[in-house]
C-alpha cells in the first residue's frame, strides 16, 4: 500500500503530526534521522507545556486566560508574532492534554522550587523523553511505520506540490508530507555563518554549546529555503541560556543550567560587570543571558554567589569553583585580581540594604553603580565564595518557514495543498525573538496536530481524485 502521509523528523511535533494523521485513517510513515536511542530530538529534553485554562484543571492552579498567555507572548516577542496564530496555539492548549492522556502521557504538577509555574505550565510525568516514548508506543500500537537513521536531505517538490524525499539513494514518495524536522541549531558551521564576526574578530558562535540533539542540522530548512518555501524570521534569533561551561556539546539539557544569577553578580573574562543580574524573576530573565554572554569577549562569563545564596537555588550538577576570599576566588578562574576587586568593592559600596526576600521583586537594590542591580542586591561578602563559568548554550533557532492556520508550507504566498509544517521549523510565526516558558512544546503540539489533520485529509482527497480518475478510464 502506498503511503498517505510521510512524516520528517521524530520529535513531539512530528509524532503529534504522525498520531493526528493515522487516526484519521491515513497510511503513516514517520522518517527520523537519529537512530532509535536518540530519537525524540529536543522534545525529549523538555519538561512541560504552558497551557490556558479558565478555571482549575488537573494539574494546573487558579486560571490563566487566553489573555494573559497572549499578553505574555506579546511582550517576549516584543510584537514580533503573527497574533491569528498565537491564539490558535493558546486555545489548543487549553484542550489538547486529553488528547496527549490518550496517547499515554502522564502529568504532573510542578516540584516544589518551580514557583512561578503552577498556575500557566503542565509537567509531563518522566519530563519529555517519557512523553516521547509513549507517543512512539501510540504510533508503533496504531500501525505508523517508523524508520530511524533515516535522514532526509531533499525533497522533489513540483509546483507547490510534494512528490517525494530522500533518504541517501532511496526515494519516498508519498501523497502528502509534514515536514517537523526541528530547527538548524546544531548545525555551527551555519550559526557561524548568522552570527558572524564580532568587533575583536571573534566568531561568537565558535563558543556556544547545544542544549539539544545533535540531530536538527537545519538540512532540509536549508533545502526548502532554497526551493523558495516562504521564510519567516530571523537567523540570528534563538533561545539560548547561559549554561555550565563544561556541558557537553550537545544533549547537556537542563541540568547544565545556572540558576543562581540573580542572587550574586555576572562578570566577564574582563572582570566587569555588564548587566542588571536582578532585573526580574529568574524564569523570566534566565533566557536572556545565553545571548548577554554570546556579547561578551570569548563568550564566557563567571556567576559569582557568597554564601548567603547556598540553598536557595536548584544547584548545578557540578560543583563549582570555591575560594575563602573573593582574591582567591579571581586568581583561580585567571581573571585579574585588581580589576575584579574594584569590580566587586564598588558593587558591595552601592548596595542599599532592604528587606531581602527572593520570591518577589524586593527593595535590595544598588545605588550609583552601572549597570545597576534593581533586585536582590546584596554585599557579596560572606565566605566561602563560589564561581560558576557560564557560555551560551542555544536550545532552538527561530528561523523557519511560514505558515497559516493550516500549517501548509507557502511559496511566493500561495500555500501549498500536500505540504506541512510544525514545530521548530515554523515555531518563528508565533516567536519572532524571545520566549516564554513552555511555549515551545505549545506550539509544537498545535501545529503537529492540525499538520497531521490537513495531511490526511489532502491525501483522502487526492486519493480520491485518484480512485475517479482510474474509474473513468478504466
Ligand atoms: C534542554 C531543553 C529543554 C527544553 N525544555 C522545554 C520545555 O520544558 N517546554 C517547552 O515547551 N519547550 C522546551 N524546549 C524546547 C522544545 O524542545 C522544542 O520547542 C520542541 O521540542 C520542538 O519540537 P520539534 O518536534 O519541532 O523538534 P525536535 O523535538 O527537536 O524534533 C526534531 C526531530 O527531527 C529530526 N530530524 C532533524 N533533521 C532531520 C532530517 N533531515 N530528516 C529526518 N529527521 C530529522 C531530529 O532527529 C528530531 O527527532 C526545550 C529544549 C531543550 C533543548
Amino acid at each position: 500500500m502506498g503511503i498517505d502521509v510521510l512524516v520528517i523528523g521524530g520529535g513531539n511535533a512530528a509524532l503529534c503530526a504522525a498520531l493526528m494523521a493515522v487516526e484519521a485513517g491515513a497510511s503513516v510513515m514517520l522518517l527520523e534521522a537519529a537512530p532509535r536511542e536518540w530519537r525524540g530530538g529536543n522534545s525529549g529534553h523538555t519538561r512541560n507545556l504552558r497551557c490556558m485554562h479558565d478555571a482549575p484543571q488537573d494539574v494546573l492552579v487558579d486560571a490563566y486566560t487566553e489573555e494573559e498567555f497572549w499578553q505574555d507572548l506579546l511582550k517576549v516577542t516584543g510584537g514580533i508574532t503573527n497574533e491569528k496564530l498565537a491564539r490558535l496555539t493558546i486555545r489548543a492548549s487549553s484542550t489538547c492534554r486529553d488528547w496527549m492522556r490518550r496517547h499515554g502521557v502522564h502529568f504532573q504538577p510542578p516540584l516544589s522550587g518551580a514557583l512561578h509555574v503552577a498556575r500557566t505550565n503542565a509537567f509531563f510525568m518522566g519530563g519529555g523523553k517519557a512523553l516521547v516514548n509513549a507517543y512512539y508506543r501510540s504510533a508503533e500500537k496504531l500501525g505508523v511505520k517508523i524508520r530511524y537513521n533515516a535522514p532526509v536531505q531533499r525533497l522533489e517538490i513540483d509546483n507547490g506540490r510534494f512528490v517525494a524525499a530522500w533518504v541517501g539513494d532511496e526515494r519516498i514518495s508519498a501523497s502528502t508530507c509534514v515536514l517537523a524536522a526541528g530547527g538548524f541549531e546544531s548545525n555551527r558551521e551555519w550559526l557561524r555563518q548568522a552570527w558572524g564576526q564580532n568587533a575583536q574578530g571573534e566568531w561568537p558562535a565558535d563558543n556556544f554549546l547545544i542544549r539539544g540533539t545533535r540531530f536538527n542540522q537545519g538540512v532540509l530548512l536549508k533545502h526548502m529555503l532554497a526551493q523558495g518555501a516562504d521564510p519567516i524570521g530571523d537567523a540570528t534569533q534563538a533561545h539560548m541560556v547561559a549554561i555550565d561551561a563544561r556541558a557537553p556539546l550537545y544533549d547537556g539539557g537542563i541540568c547544565t543550567r545556572i540558576d543562581c544569577v540573580s542572587l550574586g553578580v555576572v562578570v566577564n573574562t574582563q572582570a566587569q560587570r555588564f548587566y542588571d543580574e536582578g532585573e526580574d524573576f529568574w524564569p523570566k530573565r534566565y533566557a536572556i543571558w545565553g545571548r548577554l554572554v554570546a556579547q561578551q569577549p570569548g563568550q564566557t562569563a563567571y556567576s559569582i554567589i557568597d554564601s548567603k545564596a547556598i540553598g536557595r537555588f536548584m544547584p548545578p550538577v557540578f560543583e563549582g569553583v570555591k575560594a575563602a576570599t573573593l582574591p582567591e576566588l579571581a586568581h583561580k578562574l585567571s581573571l585579574d585580581v585588581s580589576t575584579f576587586m574594584q569590580t566587586l568593592n564598588d558593587y558591595n559600596r552601592a548596595c542599599r540594604a532592604g528587606t531581602f526576600d527572593h520570591t518577589v521583586l524586593d527593595d535590595c537594590h544598588t545605588q550609583g553603580v552601572s549597570p545597576a542591580k534593581t533586585h536582590w542586591a546584596r554585599p557579596i561578602d560572606t565566605g566561602p565564595f563560589y564561581a560558576y563559568a557560564v557560555r551560551p548554550g542555544v536550545t532552538f533557532t527561530y528561523l523557519g518557514l511560514e505558515t497559516d492556520d493550516t500549517a501548509a508550507v507557502r511559496f511566493g504566498g500561495v500555500p501549498s495543498d500536500n505540504l506541512f509544517v510544525a514545530g521548530e521549523m515554523m515555531a518563528g510565526n508565533v516567536l519572532g525573538k524571545g520566549y516564554t516558558a513552555g511555549v515551545g512544546m505549545s506550539i509544537g503540539t498545535a501545529f503537529g496536530r492540525i499538520a497531521g489533520t490537513q495531511a490526511a485529509l489532502a491525501s483522502r482527497a487526492s486519493r480520491g481524485k485518484r480512485t475517479l480518475q482510474a474509474g473513468g478510464t478504466a
